[in-house]
C-alpha cells in the first residue's frame, strides 16, 4: 500500500528542480550514459525495465543503444513529462512509460535489463534499493544484467578546520565584541546533526573503510536492515578530528564482476600527483564505476558528514 510517507516522496520527485540537479549532474548523468553504451551488446535487441524513470533519461540511452523495448516506470507525476519526452523524441514504439510504483505495475513480458539510479545519501538513506530488489526478483530474466551492479559505502575519519573556523571561532571577536562564550552553544549547533556538503580529499585523515557492500545481483531486502562495521583508524595527518565523512561508489558490471576496479580508497590528493599513469589497469579489465569520493569529481551528492562535538 502507498504510505503517506510514499505520497510525499513521490510528491517531491514531481518537481522539476530535483530532476534538474539530477541531469545537471555531469559525472552521475554521463557515467550512467558510459555504462549504457559500455554494455550496449547485452542491451541492443533486449528488453529494459528503468526502475524510477524520472524524466526517461536512462531509458532514452536504452533506446539509443538498440534496446527493443524499455518499461520506464516512475510513481512521480513526472511520468507524465517521461511520456511527452518519448513522444518529443519519437520513441513511443519502443519505451513505455509506466505511472506506477514498480511494486505495482504490470508488464507484459520478463525483462533482460535492470537500469536504476536509486542511492541516496550515505547511499542507503532513503534509498530505493529495495524496489530494484523487488524489480529484480519480480521481472528479471535469470542471469539478466543490473546496472549499476555492486555498490560500497565508505567512512573515513575527517578534519574540517573551515567549517570550524567559520562556525566555532567567529564567536570570538564579533564587530571588536567578544564572544567567546557562545562558542559552546555554537560547537552543539554546528556539530548535532549530520550534514551534506563537500568534504575534499585534504580532510580525509586516513584511509577510509568500507562499511557496506552491495551486490545488486545477489543482495535482499533483510540485508538493508541494519549494517554495522567495527573500523580502528590511525590518522596520517596530525590534525584535529572533526567527525566522520560517508561516500559511496557503485560499478557497472555485467553478470561477471571485473577484476580491477579504479581503487576509490586510493588516491588521496597528495597521492593522486605522484601516481604513476603506466600503473593504469588496461581500460578493458576496469569496470566503469560512479564515484562519489571527496577526491573525485564532485557530484550533487556530495560527502555525508557526522560531526563530533568536541
Ligand atoms: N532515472 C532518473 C530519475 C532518478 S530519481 C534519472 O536518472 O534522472 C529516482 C526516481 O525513482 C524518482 O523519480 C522517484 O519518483 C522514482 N521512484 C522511487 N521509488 C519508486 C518506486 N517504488 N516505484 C516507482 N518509482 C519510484
Amino acid at each position: 500500500p502507498c504510505t503517506d510517507y510514499d505520497m510525499a516522496y513521490f510528491k517531491a520527485y514531481s518537481h522539476i528542480g530535483v530532476h534538474e540537479e539530477m541531469l545537471k549532474d555531469h559525472v552521475r548523468t554521463n557515467t550512467y550514459r558510459n555504462a549504457i553504451m559500455h554494455h550496449k551488446d547485452l542491451i541492443s535487441g533486449k528488453v529494459v525495465l528503468d526502475v524510477g524513470c524520472g524524466t526517461g533519461v536512462l531509458s532514452i540511452f536504452c533506446a539509443f543503444a538498440g534496446a527493443t523495448r524499455v518499461y520506464a516506470v516512475d510513481a512521480s507525476d513526472i511520468a507524465l513529462q517521461a511520456m511527452e519526452i518519448v513522444r518529443e523524441n519519437e520513441l513511443s514504439d519502443k519505451v513505455i512509460v509506466l505511472h506506477g510504483r514498480i511494486e505495482d505495475v504490470e508488464i507484459e513480458e520478463k525483462v533482460d535489463v535492470i537500469i536504476s539510479e536509486w542511492m541516496g545519501y550515505m547511499l542507503l538513506y532513503e534509498s530505493m534499493l529495495g524496489s530494484v530488489i523487488f524489480a529484480r526478483d519480480k521481472w528479471l530474466k535469470p542471469g539478466g544484467l543490473i546496472l549499476p551492479s555492486h555498490a560500497s559505502l565508505y567512512l573515513a575519519p575527517i578534519t574540517n578546520s573551515h567549517r570550524y573556523q567559520d562556525s566555532i571561532y567567529f564567536w570570538r571577536d564579533v564587530y571588536g565584541i567578544k564572544m567567546s562564550c557562545m562558542m559552546p552553544l555554537a560547537k552543539q549547533c554546528t556539530f548535532m546533526e549530520p550534514s551534506v556538503e563537500t568534504i575534499s580529499g585534504e580532510n580525509v585523515l586516513t584511509w577510509p573503510t568500507v562499511v557496506a557492500q552491495v551486490d545488486c545481483y545477489t543482495i535482499q531486502a533483510p540485508d538493508l536492515e541494519t549494517i554495522t562495521a567495527a573500523y580502528k583508524f590511525t590518522s596520517m595527518l596530525q590534525a584535529p578530528l572533526h567527525g566522520f565523512a560517508f561516500w559511496f561508489d557503485v560499478e557497472f558490471n555485467g553478470p561477471v564482476r571485473q577484476k580491477f576496479k579504479k581503487q576509490a580508497s586510493q588516491p588521496l590528493d597528495v597521492n593522486m600527483q605522484n601516481s604513476n599513469p603506466s600503473n593504469k589497469k588496461k581500460k578493458a579489465d576496469v569496470s566503469i564505476v560512479l564515484s562519489t569520493a571527496p577526491e573525485d569529481a564532485p557530484t550533487h551528492w556530495q560527502q555525508y558528514w557526522r560531526p563530533m562535538v568536541r
